[in-house]
């Protein structure tokens, strides 16, 4: 196993080393910049206040409605709790017409969504909307109306549950009017303009949703300390003491229900340590970054995510590719291996997170898996097994290390709000495709974890990871839910 090529792919394999011994500096790093978020505006750890005052426990019932206005598609569902930890959940999806993402006014973007909504109930709650129609035609005061949370992945200013402030618009859209304004109303007044049964009740980030989701669907009534999203990005959304946000007394203009003593922290860890102060660094971290359309942002997760690790993986391959000593991919008297000039191994972003998957997943001498992936992925054809070997040893170290800088977040705040020391189980929901798939993940994510003396062998016991799907559907109906039980909404009507 002493060949050129195993050897350089063993010593760049240990720059990915993440010891424990920096585990801990990274934990103390992140509970330090976590609360400096808390306290002031303007950190890197952004730590927002999502207004969201209580988890669910599982017991919640009704039938609530949620849309998600996010990229190409507007998803209207309704959401039936049954109380018992399940749900039914109906949806529809529609395309958003381009002349509407730019060309036109905030009001014909707004009405085209509430006309949605109204063929959805149409279709799916129609004897609902029919009894509202009549109650208002028989001039009867009662309503009877639809509790709805707003998913809406645009930056937003929030200033309480159900009220945020378009900062700019991304992702193709470009409606000038709307920049400034309330989302909730606009949503609001145009569903008020077609008279349906219909209260927006909140604003949904997706994080706090995954958060949401899980507290509701996780086994037994204990509530759920956090939601993390290891997929295309990271973030994670916790539960925090409301005393120890003390930037929330200087936001004026918030208001919020404080009876829980509680709320959802947004935390942005994708920004953490944005400084390079404790993150670790290969040269293809630093590379990767420079050539990026955001360099020094997003640090942590650009180590982390999806969107970045096949990245990373692609650049030490090219290290060994391109040195002509050990000869990735370099045919030899052995193997004829080919990389097509125009394969995705050269390109930037060219090699996708889903292929360290399956690398991973191959414990098989041959290497089959492997060699099929290199072709289908990178059009690199008779790969040798040294080469896959090689592929091999690097996916490993690019993984773990993502694994075990995941922990950090998870154990800082494990220990920032104490809950080890109160709860038996400390229950956590995980989203995206790389914790879902890339194989082990949570196995090394807890090897780091036991490896924080404040977490332990016991502490790492208590924590219970659960997958969490469908965020902005069930966790934004949830949302939906608390909201309207909140007592600064001052809400006109009950379900
Ligand atoms: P989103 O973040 O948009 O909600 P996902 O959770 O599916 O979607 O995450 C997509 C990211 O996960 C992409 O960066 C993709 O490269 C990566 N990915 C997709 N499939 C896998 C897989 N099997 N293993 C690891 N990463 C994957
Ligand atoms: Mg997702």
């Amino acid at each position: 196993m002493s060949s050129p090529l195993l050897t350089e792919a063993t010593r760049i394999a240990r720059d990915f080393d993440y010891p424990a011994a920096e585990v801990q500096r990274g934990v103390a790093e992140y509970i330090r910049q976590s609360n400096e978020g808390l306290a002031k505006e303007n950190t890197t750890l952004s730590q927002i206040p999502t207004f969201v005052t209580a988890v669910p426990n599982g017991t919640e019932k009704g039938l609530y409605l949620a849309v998600d206005l996010g990229g190409t598609n507007f998803r209207v569902c309704s959401v039936q709790l049954h109380g018992d930890t399940t749900f039914s959940l109906t949806q529809s999806k529609i395309m958003i017409p381009r002349e509407l993402m730019a060309s036109g006014t905030s009001k014909d973007l707004f009405t085209f969504l509430a006309r949605q909504i109204e063929a959805f109930l149409r279709i799916h709650h129609n004897e609902h909307f029919e009894a509202h129609q009549r109650r208002r035609r028989d001039g009867n005061e009662e309503e009877d109306l639809f509790d709805l949370g707003f998913t809406f992945s645009f930056p937003v200013r929030q200033h309480g549950i159900n009220s945020g402030t378009l900062i700019r618009w991304t992702k193709g859209f470009n409606i000038p009017d709307a920049v400034g304004h309330d989302v909730c109303a606009l949503l609001q007044s145009a569903i008020d303009d077609l008279d349906l049964p219909v209260r927006v009740a909140a604003l949904v980030n997706d994080t706090v949703g995954t958060l949401m989701a899980r507290s509701y669907t996780s086994p037994g009534e204990t509530g759920t300390l956090l939601g993390a999203i290891f997929g295309t990005g990271t973030n994670g959304a916790y539960v925090e003491k409301l005393e120890n946000i003390s930037k929330l007394q200087s936001m004026k203009d918030a208001h919020y229900d404080t009876h829980t003593g509680e709320m959802i922290i947004n935390a942005e860890w994708g920004s953490f340590d944005n400084q390079l102060g404790v993150l670790p660094c290969t040269v293809y971290d630093r590379d990767l970054d420079a050539d990026s359309n955001n360099p020094g942002i997003q640090m942590f997760e650009k180590r982390v995510s999806g969107m970045f690790l096949g990245e990373i993986l692609r650049r030490a391959l090219l290290d060994l590719h391109n040195n002509a000593s050990v000869g990735l991919f370099k045919s030899s008297t052995t193997s004829k291996v080919s990389v097509p000039s125009d394969s995705l191994f050269y390109r930037q972003w060219g090699l996708d997170t889903s292929l360290l998957s399956i690398v991973e997943a191959d414990t098989t001498k041959e290497m089959k898996d492997i060699k099929v992936a290199l072709k289908d992925h990178l059009n690199i054809e008779n790969a040798s097994d040294e080469d896959c070997q090689a592929v091999k040893i690097l996916t490993h170290a690019i993984g773990k290390r993502a694994a075990r800088l995941s922990a950090v977040p998870l154990a800082a705040i494990l220990i920032h709000t104490g809950k080890l020391n109160t709860d038996d189980i400390v229950d956590v929901g995980v989203d995206g495709s790389v914790v879902e798939y890339y194989p082990n993940f949570e196995g090394h994510l807890r090897d780091a974890l036991r490896e924080v003396p404040e977490v332990g062998p016991a502490g790492e016991k208590k924590v219970r990871i659960g997958i969490s799907k469908d965020g902005s559907g069930v966790g934004a109906a949830l949302i939906a839910l608390v909201a309207s039980k909140d007592e600064t909404m001052h809400a006109p009507s009950k379900k």
